[in-house]
């Protein structure tokens, strides 16, 4: 974001596949593709961020199997966004909402629902043809400035721009970044969402590192990044979705009254030491300890004679899964309630993925929540498996047995 060269190493989560590279029975022979995980930081801005980038082709074009709608908590929190941000900022109804990375267009919904023109742009196919179908109009690209120019053309300029848990995807972020700004609306506004970096290394999120995942953004070095583009960082929002995320406004310099938040969060933010490398040393030993911790356990329970199977698998769950080295040996099988993922093997580990009806049928003892960031709704929705004698483990940010 800075262009600095200085990088320091913080974590090696060695080779791992990328994370939503599900394969189907024919492929599991073959080849797969690994590539390096190794979280870094900027010593100029203090931006985490991985050190190899594997082509966004591979990674998203692909049938990208992650649906944003999938949890009730996941549309209820892109609702309230959309009403936050035209409550907010008085927006009149009848203007036109840009979803950047709209996958199948839930937050498009909510925008569209309040009666604005909302459209999304989004490079998968599978999901822009799901949103399409319920009636989103989505351009099926990657945002840049030039898919801006063409959006203008179309729709005219856009008084509000989203982007949620994408921006942290997009390599050649510039070019996106000049985009927003050629399309935003004079006093129009930029909403946008991602994990927050201090959250990643306070809660020990490690398995939300993957390739997907470029950089984990905080405030410091986001602030000093948009002013690059003439646009400015004006308030920042804490939202309780992904395992704890940050929501940054956005708009033209000089355009909105500065927010205190951004000075404080900043201030937060050193005085958490997220710009410290003594603190980062810190994470990455307490990474190894969460992993011999995590084994152990499931080891112990398996020496017990127990069953074990893991419930959803996100892409998250890959990374602690291929981390962890945790096998079919130990995970006999994934339950999921995406239809995509169903009938598909994790990436490396080649663990199979049944639907949930699975779990009622072959009763483990116990069944490892990889997707914990839901694990409230998901311990609700499968409480059966509970009444029958079952145990969840929840894996993050200590494994714990419920
Ligand atoms: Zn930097």
């Amino acid at each position: 974001m800075c262009r600095g060269g200085e990088l320091f190493n913080v974590l090696d989560l060695g080779m791992h596949p990328p994370s939503d590279a599900f394969l189907r029975e024919d492929q599991l022979l073959e080849q797969e593709a690994y590539y390096p995980l190794k979280l870094i930081s900027c010593d100029r801005c203090g931006l985490l961020q991985i050190d190899y980038i594997v082509h966004p082709e591979i990674l998203y074009q692909r049938d990208y199997p992650y649906e944003s709608s999938t949890t009730k908590t996941g549309r209820e929190h892109y609702y309230s966004m959309a009403a936050d941000i035209v409550e907010g900022f008085s927006i009149p109804k009848g203007s036109l909402s840009v979803d950047i990375g709209s996958n199948v267009g839930v937050l498009c919904a909510g925008f569209k629902k309040l009666g604005f023109k909302a459209l999304g742009v989004d490079p998968s196919n599978t999901a822009a043809k799901k949103a399409i179908d319920n009636g989103i109009e989505t351009i099926v690209d990657f945002f840049n400035e030039f898919t801006a120019d063409k959006v203008l053309g179309q729709y005219g300029a856009a008084k509000v721009i989203t982007a949620t848990n994408v921006f942290a995807h997009i390599d050649e972020l510039d070019s996106t970044v000049r985009g927003m700004k050629k399309l935003l609306a004079k006093d129009g506004v930029i909403a946008i969402e991602a994990p927050y970096a201090v959250d990643l290394i306070n809660n020990l999120e490690y398995d939300t590192i993957y390739h997907e995942h470029i950089c984990y953004l905080s405030v410091k070095p986001m602030r000093s990044y948009v002013k690059r583009f003439g646009l400015e960082l004006f308030d920042v929002k804490k939202v309780s979705i992904h395992g704890g995320s940050l929501r940054y406004y956005i708009g033209h310099e000089g355009s909105h009254s500065l927010k205190k938040s951004i000075k404080d969060y900043i201030s937060e933010e050193k005085k958490q030491g997220l710009y410290s490398k003594a603190k980062l040393r810190n994470f990455a030993l307490k990474v190894e300890k969460h992993k011999m911790a995590l084994v152990s356990l499931i080891m112990d329970l398996k020496k017990r004679g127990k069953k074990i199977v893991g419930i959803t698998a996100p892409a998250k769950g890959n990374t602690l899964l291929n981390y962890c080295n945790l096998s079919r040996q130990y995970i006999d099988f994934l339950t999921e309630k995406t239809q995509i993922k169903i009938g598909l093997y994790s990436p490396g580990m080649h663990i199979p993925i049944y639907s949930d009806e699975h779990l009622f049928k072959k009763k483990p003892d116990y069944a490892l929540i990889l997707a914990w960031n839901f694990a409230d709704e998901i311990m609700k929705n499968l409480h059966k498996f509970k009444k029958g004698g079952g145990k969840f483990i929840i894996p993050i940010p200590t494994p714990k047995i419920i």
